[in-house]
């Protein structure tokens, strides 16, 4: 049986090249970093060369990439010491943010005096901008946190309009772009963002390695305490190799990324005429003009099919996804579709179709005909 791997949101294969480098660092330089001999030199010129390319792809200054070991921390320690240490008192979100935000959240309103506002969000999933106008009257040392793409739905937030509107107000931006790191052009430089977060594993690189660009002189300290690494700002010895194949992954997504893109959308247009052809009254959860990767579509399927049909899609070899990871397999509805969707839709069968350059329209052949055996 041929499987069918349409879930890259959640997760992506590693590129050959990536792996390539990372056994290599491995194997060549076990140095750490640290070390002041010709060993820990080494593996220092590596990282640093690292952050250096990275930056490079971002247009940002190496110093503001700040290594991390995901996304989920780089989010939790931006907002943890936006309040602990830069006393913000209020902030901003969306409730279709990712649980590495929300959770966040939750936990620093339990431990701190802060306030949460959630920005409206519109039946397609997009965030109210004029909502976030009137919000943002309000006099109280303010952190906004919205979302570059949504991992869910693929709608997109517009980066530069968000910045504008945040210095006008005089608030600090903190954007989570998990999902659009090397997968689409950002200009650190054009965009001032204050904060975002980037994890390897959802742009062809390893697990367990990701970053936080930190705008210089934002005051940000650590999140825990040990060794001097990363200036200071989080310690703990280096994961050289993960941070190696982190920049491989991210420059060969740059390099390739205007064939990627267009050959991405391309399958995704093919999904949605074929979806046309054989589901007529399927519905797009989402913005028309949503990210090119990502696909969320509620079915014209009883509510009865709701809770198998991941089941029976797996069993054909088929990995799609029913909202973020963590979420597959329950029966709790996403809470991003919650946000969207009336309580009737909500019970019957959505799914997030996601794709990368190594998906073809064979598999999305195979995904249209397991589903008419539903
Ligand atoms: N933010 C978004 C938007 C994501 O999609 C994910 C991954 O699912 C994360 C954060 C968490 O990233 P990581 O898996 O590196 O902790």
């Amino acid at each position: 049986m041929k499987k069918v791997y349409l879930d890259s949101a959640s997760t992506t294969a590693i590129r050959p090249e990536v792996i390539q480098e990372m056994t290599k660092v491995m194997a060549e330089d076990f140095g750490n970093p640290s070390s002041t001999h010709s060993f820990g030199r080494n593996a220092k010129n590596i990282l640093e060369l690292s952050r250096k390319s990275i930056a490079k792809q971002l247009n940002s200054t190496a110093q503001e990439i700040i290594f991390t070991s995901c996304g989920t921390e780089a989010n939790n320690w931006i907002l943890r010491s936006a309040v602990k240490d830069l006393k913000v008192k209020r902030i901003i979100t969306s409730k279709i943010e990712h649980h590495a935000v929300l959770y966040t959240l939750l936990a620093l309103q339990n431990e701190y005096d802060i306030q949460v506002d959630y920005v409206a969000v519109k039946p397609n999933g997009e965030v109210d901008i004029t909502d976030l106008v009137e919000l943002l009257s309000q006099e109280t040392k303010t952190l906004v946190s919205l979302m570059h793409v949504n991992n869910e739905t693929g709608n997109i937030l517009d980066l530069e309009r968000v910045v504008r509107i945040c210095k006008q107000h005089n608030a600090l931006f903190h954007s989570d772009t998990v999902q659009s790191i090397g997968k689409t052009e950002i200009d650190l430089q054009a965009i001032p963002v204050d904060f975002i977060v980037a994890s390897a594993h959802k742009f062809h690189g390893p697990k367990g390695v990701g970053f936080a660009f930190v705008r210089k002189n934002s005051g940000l300290q650590p999140l825990f305490f040990g060794g001097e690494q990363e200036k200071g700002l989080r310690a703990g010895t280096e994961a050289l190799h993960q941070i190696a194949g982190m920049a491989k992954a991210l420059e060969l997504s740059y390099t390739n990324l205007k064939t990627d893109r267009t050959y991405i959308s391309e399958l995704k247009s093919y999904l949605i005429s074929q979806l046309e052809i054989e589901f007529p009254a399927f519905v797009i959860n989402g913005t028309a003009d949503g990210f090119y990767n990502i696909l969320n579509v509620l079915l014209p399927f009883s509510e009865d099919k709701t809770a198998m049909i991941l089941f029976h899609l797996d069993m054909k070899g088929i990995a799609v996804s029913r909202g973020s990871a963590c979420q597959s397999g329950t029966i709790k509805p996403s809470h991003v579709l919650a946000e969207m969707l009336s309580n009737e839709d909500l019970k019957k069968p959505s799914l997030r179709i996601s794709f990368s350059h190594y998906n073809t329209k064979k598999d999305i052949d195979l995904l249209i005909e397991a589903l008419k055996s539903i």
